[in-house]
């Protein structure tokens, strides 16, 4: 992205190559038709490696939030009750619309800038005897920490003291760019978004379902309609979608997907964890600290914690009239940090620029001068 003028750095959405640009321009074409066809098939045989999984990937025209809403309302039934993990904004945000449907949630937080605690989500898991199942986040992007959904989900196993809870996943902000194993993790819904790791514009949420999820699928109650995951996945089969998709971003996806295939995953998480480990030194070089707790900082995205007498948002307007454009901290972290997006279509000179606008801006007296 060097040489652009705008060094677009929030957490989503993320920049997109020129090749994808151009395909999201493409003329229309029948969403029913064979030029269409082709190319959710080929999705459907691309896209499975990145979650970890054998299950098909389904493409709902929505943004990952609705992704998040196609899970409470095809897995759950009104009153059922479910443990909602929590680390930051999204994990609420999941609870949230749990809640919204009549589910009972009981929210278990963690200290935000850290991870979840393994033995502690047994431990809360063992004393229910009626969970239906437990949301996780995996990549928290409002403080930058990563859950080890792995680990996670064998305390939800150890801890259950009846039927096995249903695992599902927000994997918003990290599936596509951090290693992701929704098989061997035992997730059972796992959910990502086109504008996060993808190197695509926001407009398609990306959801697997494991066989057990599909179990689940057919005893949930609660209303669906528009996001019925089992029309997606019987119409993704014949490439085609229940309702008109977004072509544009389809076409932009294919493209996108087609040159991270052309990479290899093992190469896109090298790099992922190489641009975090860039990211939170040159934040620690200018002066600030990374608000995660450094064994679990996010190669996705990193929250850092704007010096004493500095407030965030003076420091974002200063950054952007350098040319880069962070993303600012939500909830009560508004005034206190700013978080920088490291997914998808990112190199280390975009973190050098980031790191040396910092510099810059943070040099004494000119942040009062801009603020
Ligand atoms: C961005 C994000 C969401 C919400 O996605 P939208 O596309 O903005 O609806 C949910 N969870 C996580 C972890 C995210 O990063």
């Amino acid at each position: 992205m060097s040489g652009d003028p705008v060094n677009l750095r929030v957490p989503g959405p993320t920049p997109v190559p020129p090749s994808v640009v151009d395909a999201g321009a493409r003329p229309m074409v029948n969403h029913r038709g064979p030029e269409f066809n082709a190319l959710m098939r080929d999705l459907n045989a691309w896209l499975p490696p990145y979650f970890g999984t054998d299950a098909q990937v389904l493409m709902l025209t929505g943004s990952g939030t609705a992704g998040l809403e196609a899970v409470v309302v095809n897995m759950l039934s009104p009153g059922d009750e479910v443990l909602a993990v929590t680390v930051g904004v999204f994990g609420n945000r999941f609870a949230d619309i749990a809640e919204a449907f009549g589910v009972t949630v009981h929210r278990l937080p963690f200290e935000w800038g850290t991870a979840a605690h393994p033995e502690t989500v047994r431990a809360a898991v063992a004393t229910r005897t009626n969970l239906r199942a437990v949301l996780l986040t995996h990549n928290e992007t409002s403080t930058g920490v990563t859950n080890d959904i792995a680990a996670l989900s064998a305390a939800v196993r150890a801890g259950s003291v009846a039927a096995e809870p249903l695992i599902l996943v927000d994997g918003v902000s990290s599936i596509g760019a951090l290693p992701f194993e929704m098989d061997a993790w035992q997730v059972d819904v796992a959910v990502t978004g086109s504008q996060k790791a993808w190197m695509t514009p926001p407009g398609l949420a990306l959801v697997a379902v494991s066989d057990r999820g599909w179990h689940a699928y057919n005893e949930a109650r609660l209303p669906r309609y528009y996001w019925d995951l089992g029309k997606a996945r019987r119409d993704g089969l014949k490439g085609t979608t229940p309702a008109t998709p977004a072509v544009g971003v389809i076409f932009a996806l294919h493209e996108a997907v087609r040159l991270m295939n052309e990479e290899g995953a093992d190469h896109i998480h090298a790099r992922h964890a190489a641009l975090g480990s860039q990211c939170r030194a040159g934040v620690l070089s200018v002066g600030m600290s990374v608000f995660a707790a450094p064994e679990v900082a996010s190669d996705t995205v990193t929250a850092a914690q704007v010096p004493g007498g500095v407030a965030a948002p003076a420091l974002i307007a200063a950054l952007r009239r350098h040319g880069v454009v962070v993303g600012s901290g939500q909830d009560w972290l508004k005034d206190s940090i700013i978080r920088i997006g490291h997914m998808g279509y990112v190199h280390a000179d975009d973190i050098d620029r980031v790191t040396g606008a910092l510099s810059d801006v943070l040099r004494a007296g000119h942040l009062e001068e801009v603020g």
